[in-house]
Order: C-alpha cells, then structure tokens, then sequence
C-alpha cells in the first residue's frame, strides 16, 4: 500500500505546513486494559518528534480527554495540538484549553448516565469526561460485553430522545456523547488547504475524520484487517504506521533541503 502514496509525499515535499493528524489508540498505540498505562510504539516518539521539527503541523485527535492523553504522553517535549473528547476539546502546545460549551440539560443528562453506568459496570470502567461519558469493556469476554451494552443502550437511550446527546460504539466500549461534535471538526479546524494533510486513524468514530479530509488531504486506516472505510488508503499496525512516518519525514526533509 505504502507505494502507492508516492504522489502524497510529493504534495507533503511542496507543502509549506503540511498537517500530520493521528489518532492515539489503536493507532500509534496498541490497546492496553488500563488506558493510563499505554504507550505508543516503540519508534513512535522518535519519528514524530522529527516531524515536529521539520516545519509540519502535528496533532493528536483522540476520544480521550485531552489532559489524560498529555499525562500519558508527558515525554513528549516537542510541539504538537491535541483534540480530545472526539473533537469537544483543543489543548495548544503551551497547554490552554478551549472547550465546547454545555447547556445545562445536557450536562444534567450526562450525570445521569455516569449514574446509570454504574449499574451495570464498576466504577474503573466508567469515564466521566467534560462532554461525554464512556463505558469500556476491555478484558471483558465477548459475551459479557455484548450484554453490558445491551443493557447501556437501553438505559442510556431515553437521554438521546431530544437528539442533544448520542449514543455511540468504539473499539471495546460504547459513549454517550454530545451530538454534532465529531472527530471531523477537529479535522476541519486543524487542516490548512492546499497545504498537504493526513489523517490516520483505527475505529469507527475515525470514520468522521476520513469523511472530513477527503478532497483535501488523505484519510488512512490503520487495521491489520480492511473494512468498509471512508479512507484513502490502508496500513497496518505498527510497522507500516512507522514506515509511513519514516517516509513523511523524507519527504519533510526534501521540503527543508528547497
Ligand atoms: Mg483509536
């Protein structure tokens, strides 16, 4: 697959600012059972620390909140944006935080389902986030975790009736989130057209995310099996991830050489 992007890195090679986008797990990071413990690949920290000085705009777009990601990234000391809660939040690189605001309906509605959750998970399995509340079933056996969703979904479906909140899957877990707030308007914001933009990612909630850049940059899915997706292209995990890196800095090396 990596071949084929050949024209893609000539585009990166003439871009003043190209904009490098990653989702963290499942995509430069291998799913963990406790989410505080993961870090990224080996590999990863060094190549992108390249990238961030090579004159590309970097950002992380992750459903976490952004300040937990930050903690488990807290080696990283090169500049880089993180879009976290799926897009609801954006730290810069000195650390302020912008917020998407909440009315207080929804915010009441969201502690009902950090309530609700608890009924049927125990509390290190339930996230309490500014804009949403996540249940994660990782380590859990298939048959448990498609009954605990069962019964989330019906618990959590009455607070989605005004279309304010929306329940949503992710890689072994389920969210109930703020409606139209979306990996895609992180996309929208960070991106600068015609500049080069790449956007990798892994879950269905990435898929926002490929919709949002395609026409203007690449969306690509990182998987070790491919999947109806709205993506440009197909990697796998971790070694064509780093291959892909690797060759994005060449390519940035081209472009500083000029
Ligand atoms: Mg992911």
């Amino acid at each position: 697959m990596i071949p084929a992007l050949a024209p893609f890195f000539s585009w990166v090679a003439r871009s003043k600012e190209p904009a490098l986008m990653l989702d963290f797990d499942g995509t430069i990071a291998p799913f963990c059972d406790n989410p505080l413990s993961v870090r990224p690949y080996h590999g990863i920290r060094e190549r992108l620390r390249l990238i961030a000085h090579s004159g590309t705009r970097l950002a992380m777009i992750t459903g976490r909140p952004a300040s937990q990601l930050k903690r488990v990234l807290n080696d990283w000391d090169f500049p880089f944006n993180v879009f976290g809660c799926h897009g609801a939040e954006e730290m810069r690189p000195g650390g302020d935080i912008t917020r998407v605001p909440l009315e207080a309906e929804v915010q009441r509605a969201l502690r009902i389902a950090h309530w609700r959750a608890l009924n049927v998970l125990p509390p290190y399995r339930v996230e309490r986030k500014a804009s949403s509340v996540a249940a994660h079933f990782r380590g859990i056996s298939p048959r448990r975790a498609r009954s605990t969703r069962g019964a989330l979904e019906l618990l959590w479906m009455p607070l989605t009736a005004n279309g304010k909140l929306q329940i949503i899957p992710f890689k072994m877990g389920l969210e109930i989130r703020l409606s139209g707030v979306s990996k895609a308007d992180a996309v929208r914001r960070f991106i600068k057209p015609p500049e080069a933009s790449a956007y990798l990612g892994d879950d269905r909630t990435d898929e926002d995310a490929f919709g949002a850049i395609r026409g203007k940059g690449i969306g690509i899915l990182v998987s070790r099996t491919i999947r109806p997706t709205m993506a440009s292209a197909w990697i796998t995990p971790p070694d064509e991830v780093l291959g892909f890196l690797d060759l994005w800095i060449r390519a940035a090396r081209v472009k500083l050489s000029t």
